[in-house]
Formats: structure tokens, sequence, C-alpha cells
């Protein structure tokens, strides 16, 4: 079953194009791996199917509905998309529990009981059961991009999408976060991460893209893309990042 359908998505800045045509289907339980040299569009790309960005041209399609299609309402959209970006964006003013019970309840109209009732799920379920009512300063920044990730989970999402989410980290604190998504990878989360940790892809993904010019310039299972990358670009690309 696919969950993530994007074709020939196009996306223009100015006068650079930033995404030139690009596919990339994603099916379901499966971990998809975006990776490339920095401005080549990961984070566009990963904004565009959460409808943070507008299409100059191309379609996305979510569970075979057409998401791009412009009488659709975002907002209904993203209920089913999780999304967690590279700085931990909690507020400060909330505690862990009102930060990730916020968006179900206030934009998603879910229930404040129920709300609650999720996220203390979630937050035992990744070891955070006990920082339900702390603040964030109370956290380390891994614990922070763990809440995050619940934060972004907690609606049951159809896929979750991350973006660099650990490179903000302390190089001590990312362990813990990698190991969450591990978890969730064997919880039979569909995941599209954009990521600059060649280790990790070719630990947890399912299948590795590489962008380049706008598109999925190659892709493959991580042993193949990493071992035997194709394209010239690629093998490029992995001798100055590896
Ligand atoms: P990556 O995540 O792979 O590093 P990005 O998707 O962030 O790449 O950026 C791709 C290119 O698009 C970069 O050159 C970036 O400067 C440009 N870009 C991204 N967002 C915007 C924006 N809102 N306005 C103008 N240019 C942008
Ligand atoms: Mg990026």
């Amino acid at each position: 079953m696919t969950v993530l359908s994007c074709h020939g998505v196009r996306k223009v800045f100015g006068d650079q194009v930033v995404l030139d045509g690009l596919d990339l289907d994603v099916s379901e339980h499966e971990v998809v791996a975006l990776i490339g040299a920095s401005g080549s569009g990961k984070s566009t790309l990963l904004r565009c199917v959460n409808l943070l960005e507008e299409l100059d041209d191309g379609t996305i399609h979510l569970d075979g509905e057409h998401i791009t299609d412009p009488r659709v309402d975002p907002d209904k959209v993203r209920q089913r998309i999780g999304i967690v970006f590279q700085a931990y964006n909690l507020f400060p003013h909330m505690t862990v529990l009102e930060n990730v019970t916020l968006a179900p309840v206030r934009v998603h109209g879910v229930p404040r009981t129920a709300a609650r009732a999720q996220a203390l799920e979630w937050l035992g379920r990744v070891g955070l059961a006990d920082k339900a009512y702390a603040y964030p300063d109370r956290l380390s920044g891994g614990q922070q991009q763990r809440v995050a990730i619940v934060r972004a989970l907690v609606n049951s999402p159809r896929l979750l999408l991350l973006d660099e989410v650990t490179s903000a980290l302390d190089p001590e604190l990312v362990g813990e976060v990698l190991s969450m998504i591990r978890d969730l990878k064997s919880d039979g989360v569909t995941m599209v991460l954009a990521t600059h940790e060649m280790g990790f892809a070719r630990q947890v993904a399912d299948r590795v893209c590489f962008l380049d010019g706008g598109r999925v310039l190659e892709q493959g299972p991580p042993e193949q893309v990493f071992a035997e990358p194709a394209e010239a670009r690629t093998r490029q690309f992995l001798s100055r990042i590896i």
C-alpha cells in the first residue's frame, strides 16, 4: 500500500529551481532516508509534503488522496502527517503534556481528556512519563527532541516526516533520539527522514534516496547505495561526507 506519492514535484524560489520534477513513492511501514548536499531540497520536499509550501507543478497524494488539490483543507491533511524539525520547538511556558496536547485540542478538535490520555501513553512508551508535568527547560536536548517527536505522533499520523532531527543536539544526546526512531520503525511507523547521519540512514532506512539536481538521482537499499553507488554524483557526495 502506497502512503505517499509525489509525482513531478516542482518548487521554484525566485529563479532557483529547487525541486525539478521529483518523483517519490513511500509504502506503508517503509522508512525512507533523504540524503544529499546541503541545499539539495530535502527540507523543501518535506515542507511540500506537509503543505507548508505550495507546489509550482506536480502532485502529492496521501493514501491515494490528492492533497495538493487547492480545494483540500491543509489543516485536515496535516492532522494525518507529523513533522519534526531540526530545532526542538517546544513552547517554554508550557509543560511537556501541554506542548504535546496543544495541537490536537486546539487545532484538531480532539477532546482534552482523550488527547491527554494519548499523550501520556506515548510519553510512557518513549520513557518520558515522569516528565509530563515538567517544563522544557528541565529537560535535556535529547529529551526535548523526543517530546517534539511525541507531539508529532500523538494524532497517530499516517506519515512521520523528520528533518535533521539530531543535528542540533550535542553528540552524546544523538543516540537516544536515534534509538527512539528505531523503536518507531519497529512499531511500523511510516517515515521519511532527511539526514546527514549516513550511519543512521544505513541502520534504519529501508531505502535511501539521493537528491541531486532537484530530483531523486539514485535510490535503493542502503547497503546498495552506500556500498555500490551507481551514479558518479552519488559517489562524489558520499566520498565527501563519509
Ligand atoms: P536541504 O534541506 O537539502 O539543505 P533546502 O530544501 O533547505 O535544502 O533548500 C534548498 C534550496 O532552496 C536552498 O538553496 C535554499 O536556500 C532554498 N530555499 C529554501 N527555502 C526557501 C525560501 N523560503 N525562500 C527562498 N529560498 C529558499
Ligand atoms: Mg534541510
